[in-house]
């Protein structure tokens, strides 16, 4: 949607082909009853560019997400808030301690985080492709000495947050992840009625071009570049194609990519993530508490949204929204829905924070069940180097196709839009030299 939306303020008039039956992806929200709910992207980073941009002038509110989180540590609850001041971080100062923070891993990871801005950003310009190579996370804790209690904090923030299990990550990417998420929470962002808004944004100021319900069988690359497209019983021709999908499914419906092209999206592995929402009546967490992270084990991350975007929620109402990944995510994906709430909500339950009001299985206003088996991209050690070369390598061999897509980017939200932009731009900038 980025890419058309470029399109479209370039004077071009794209043609947009969704599978499913609405547009937004993995950013794309539902309405139920009053609730405004998401069912993937939950917040924005600092760092975001493109984001921030597009959601200025297509007037999407945002907000400050207010973060007091607790977590469970050795049987105990250690509670952090998002406030950036002074007083906030001494508030903060023994949780830091029980997570690990303030041992001397804990602060070579801070310093070694904060040193390299450029590197380690979520902007479109990020340099991160730079700092990739071999080395893993895993890899990087143990050569900076990070002691135990530091590496669980860590995969459990990351892990309990989908990325699955991040030790075999690249470091570069679970470094910035870290540096703009658990390192920056008060600067955290989130629109105002969740991050549905920005892709229903999108989706009205594209409208005209959107087909959806219209999945793409295959793009058709020959010997003179891409010419068009197959769709049921129709191929389209076109002058350019920018294909938008995560990596297997371009590898899928795109059978004549370059070697090295395919070589590389190959290796770009994505978590799974099941996620359960309910509408309440009464907040499910303690008081003011916005959500609830288990390092320790698969209990899936639990949520309030409401504490954080009281405007998704009808005024005086509650959700409780839990999301399981790694190991757990895999097998609840195989049940149905009501198997899914059953068993999630029981692994919530087993370990509730003292004060909750976690709902019985038949309780709640509304459930829903989210299934993604392509949740959020894991960047292998190496991903990223390889993917900032296939752009030149596509470039030179099939100039009027390009990728785009959250992985060939900073593997979030904000790279997914920046790489439609730009692909856009680049299709622009091909007319023009082609006359
Ligand atoms: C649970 C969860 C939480 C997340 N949390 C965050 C977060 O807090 N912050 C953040 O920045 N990111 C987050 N992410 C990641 C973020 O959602 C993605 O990085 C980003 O939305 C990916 O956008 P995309 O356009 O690359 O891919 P997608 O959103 O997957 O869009 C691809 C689109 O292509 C369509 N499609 C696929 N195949 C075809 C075909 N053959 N023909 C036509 N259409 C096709 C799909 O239906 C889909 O609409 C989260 C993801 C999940 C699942």
């Amino acid at each position: 949607m980025g890419a058309a939306y470029t399109l479209k303020k370039r004077g071009f008039t794209p043609i947009l082909l969704e599978a499913e039956d609405h547009v937004g992806g993995r950013l794309a929200a539902d309405e139920v009853d009053g609730f405004l709910v998401d069912t993937g992207v939950d917040f924005f980073c600092y760092s975001y560019d493109a984001v921030f941009r597009i959601c200025e002038e297509l007037d999407v509110p945002l907000v400050r997400s207010r973060q007091t989180l607790g977590w469970h540590r050795n049987g105990r609850w250690l509670v952090t808030t998002a406030e950036p001041s002074i007083s906030g971080i001494i508030r903060n100062l023994s949780a830091f301690r029980g997570l690990g923070l303030l041992s001397r891993g804990g602060m070579k990871l801070v310093w070694q985080v904060f040193r390299q801005p450029d590197y380690l950003t979520f902007a479109s310009d990020s340099r991160m492709a730079e700092i990739d190579g071999d080395e893993s996370f895993g890899g990087y804790l143990a050569r900076i000495g990070a002691p135990e209690s530091l590496q669980v904090t860590l995969r459990g923030f990351v892990e309990n947050g989908v990325l699955d299990y991040v030790a075999p990550s690249s470091q570069a990417y679970i470094r910035g992840y870290l540096a703009n998420t658990f390192l920056r929470p008060h600067q955290l962002m989130q629109p105002e009625k969740g991050a549905g808004a920005l892709a229903r944004a999108l989706r009205d100021a594209c409208a005209d071009v959107i087909r959806i319900s219209t999945p793409v069988r295959e793009v058709v690359v020959g010997e003179r570049g891409a010419t068009g497209v197959v769709i049921d019983g129709e191929t389209i021709e076109a002058d350019a194609v920018i294909c938008a999908v995560p990596a297997p499914k371009a590898l899928e419906i795109i059978p004549n990519l370059p070697v090295g092209v395919r070589e590389t999206l190959r290796k770009v592995t994505y978590s799974s993530a099941c996620r359960l929402v309910m509408g309440l009546d009464k907040p499910p967490l303690p008081p003011g508490w916005h959500g609830a992270i288990y390092p320790e084990d698969e209990t899936p991350l639990v949520l309030d949204r409401s504490i954080n975007l009281p405007g998704c929620v009808p005024p005086g109402k509650s959700t409780l929204d839990l999301i399981a990944g790694r190991e757990r995510a895999k097998q609840l994906l195989e049940l149905d829905d009501e198997e899914i709430k059953g068993e999630m909500l029981r692994d919530v339950r087993r370990n509730a924070p003292p004060g909750s009001a976690i709902p019985g299985d038949h309780e709640g206003l509304f459930s829903r069940v989210y299934r993604w088996r392509i949740a959020v991209c894991k960047g292998p050690p190496g991903m990223f180097r390889a993917v900032a070369n296939t752009r030149r390598e596509l470039g030179r061999d099939v100039p009027n196709l390009f990728l785009a897509g959250d992985y060939t980017r900073v593997p979030l939200v904000n790279g997914a839009l920046a790489s439609g932009i730009s692909a856009a731009e680049e299709t622009v900038a091909l007319f023009a030299s082609s006359g």
